[in-house]
């Protein structure tokens, strides 16, 4: 499932869960995240990049749950699996 990052809204000061920013995992049929869980101010979702990552907590373990096999080149035309 997708992990969205959300922080408190702009002009809102939120708590320190929500100000720093927060991680939430939803299913793509979850309706978002509107308030924050602990002090119930209005966040907003964060768009994140990949390798500008918000958090440094295993962007590696989130594709390898995700099912992805991260392929490391070898040589010319050759590829190893990682994992
Ligand atoms: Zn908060």
């Amino acid at each position: 499932m997708p992990i969205y990052v959300y922080q408190v809204s702009e002009g809102r000061k939120g708590c320190a869960h929500c100000a720093a920013g927060f991680e939430e995992i939803e299913s793509l049929s979850a309706p978002p995240t509107a308030v924050c869980p602990v002090c119930g101010a209005p966040v907003g979702r964060v768009p994140t990049a990949p390798n500008v990552g918000f958090s440094e907590s295993g962007l590696d373990d989130r594709a390898k749950a995700a099912g992805f096999t991260k392929l490391k080149r070898i040589g010319s035309g050759e590829y190893e699996r990682q994992y």
